[in-house]
């Protein structure tokens, strides 16, 4: 999509360090960190939000386990971490590309504001 800063970021034309490639993932550090790791895992494809994923779609799963591949190099096997994918208007989503977010290497609050 032309217009979405995530596809830009996908494709090449922002220049971002990525910290994980797959045939359909891509994985970089979020411009403003709130944890001290806080990593965002996106399809490369454009898919708006969680709303928008095919019944039969296995992209939410690609996106975990790349999420677990690097909390894991990051060092956070043994401490934890979260995931959290913000969802419309109520969920909080600001960039509306798909994308997971890694947070760790801090104690997360519960609930979340
Ligand atoms: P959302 O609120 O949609 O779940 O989260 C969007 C996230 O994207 C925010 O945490 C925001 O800091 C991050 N973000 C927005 N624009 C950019 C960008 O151009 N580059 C990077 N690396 N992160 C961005
Ligand atoms: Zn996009």
């Amino acid at each position: 999509m032309s217009d979405c800063i995530f596809c830009k970021i996908a494709g090449g034309d922002i220049p971002t360090e990525l910290l994980y490639e797959s045939e359909d993932v891509v994985a970089f550090n979020d411009l403003d960190p709130q944890a001290p790791v806080h990593v965002l895992i996106i399809p490369r494809r454009h898919i708006s939000s969680l709303l928008e994923i095919g019944e039969t779609d296995a992209i939410l799963a690609e996106l975990q386990s790349a999420a677990i591949e690097i909390a894991r190099q990051r060092g956070l096997g043994e401490t934890g971490f979260r995931l959290v994918t913000n969802c419309l208007e109520d969920g909080g989503q600001a960039v509306f590309h798909l994308h997971l977010h890694l947070l760790g290497g801090r104690r997360m609050g519960w609930p979340p504001g």
